[in-house]
């Protein structure tokens, strides 16, 4: 539970501290970059508390997620790699906890 609270508080907290005057623009691109979850459909169980989403999920393999930080690069796609680093930092958090 406190993992999908950090989903939404994290990204909230970078909008606002670097992006302040379009703040809510920018979380709510973030917000949208949750939808790589949607990889977890794919597996079975859909949910499972216990497993690491790292490296198992399609969106969430590291060759990918090295594309998410060269997305940092580009001024037009930063905020939505920005956002999609943020979920797998906090996804790889419950790897190693
Ligand atoms: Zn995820």
């Amino acid at each position: 539970m406190i993992h999908i609270v950090f989903h939404f508080i994290v990204p909230l907290l970078i909008a606002i501290i670097f992006y302040h005057r379009k703040w809510l623009k920018s979380w709510l691109i973030m917000m949208l970059t949750m939808l790589v979850d949607l990889d977890h459909l794919l597996a079975t169980p859909i949910y499972d508390p216990n497993r690491c989403s790292i490296g198992f999920h399609p969106l969430h393999h590291p060759n990918i997620i090295a594309v998410y930080a060269l997305m940092l690069l580009f001024p037009k796609t930063r905020i939505i790699g920005l956002g999609l680093l943020i979920h797998m930092i906090l996804d790889g958090l419950d790897c190693v906890i």
